[in-house]
């Protein structure tokens, strides 16, 4: 095996790099002119630094967690979400310095992998749109079989008529708060979600 002249690669190294990666003033020099042409160059480099660096710190949770013995426990998990965030802090940078939003980044990569994969087509909005539907069909399946099993199965006898008849006294009631619940006025469990949430 031949020994590499160290020396000598890092010449060629030195050679075929570029003058603003290799002279302060070259570089600022070439920030000016991306300066003027529009380029936001403070947060563009802040944004690739950054999202490279924040990668690299979720990389090393997992890492541990695989190589080193660190358990998968809420803890890690917890860290690896802060990472993300970190990570989404910087793709706002990136977002403003390309004067872009979330949503058309997203838009975006939905549409290259539906290029890429064709047959499996997919729209997100659709989806998201599909699974709303499905929780709401299944809110008013429980409803209905509730109403089914409770109400009507209960009122149908002679002797609970005399309470059945005054549906002022308890199903209107009942169907105010039902649609306060659907028009979101009320949210369930409202106090005990702001409460954890303060934690
Ligand atoms: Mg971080």
């Amino acid at each position: 095996m031949t020994n590499v002249d160290t020396e000598k690669y890092i010449e060629f190294v030195k050679g075929v790099t570029s003058e603003p990666s290799l002279n302060y003033g070259a570089m600022g020099s070439r920030l000016a002119e991306l300066e003027v042409t529009g380029t936001n160059t403070s947060q563009l480099l802040t944004a690739a630094l950054g999202l490279t660096a924040e990668s690299g710190e979720f990389t090393e949770v997992v890492k541990k967690i695989i190589f080193q013995g660190k358990p998968y426990n809420e803890d890690n998990v917890f860290h690896m979400k802060r990472e993300l965030g970190d990570i989404c802090w910087y793709i706002a940078q990136a977002c403003m310095a390309l004067d872009t939003t979330f949503d058309e980044v997203i838009e975006m990569n939905v549409d290259k992998l539906q290029a890429r994969y064709p047959g499996g087509s997919f729209d997100v909005h659709n989806s998201r749109e599909q699974r709303r539907r499905r929780r709401l069909m299944l809110t008013a399946f429980n409803y209905i079989t509730a109403f089914w099993s409770v109400v009507v199965m209960n009122c149908i006898q002679p002797a609970n008529w005399e309470y059945c008849y005054r549906v002022d006294q308890w199903l209107v009631p009942e169907l105010h708060e039902g649609w306060k619940l659907y028009t979101k006025e009320v949210v369930p469990y409202q106090t005990e979600r702001d409460f954890l949430k303060g934690l």
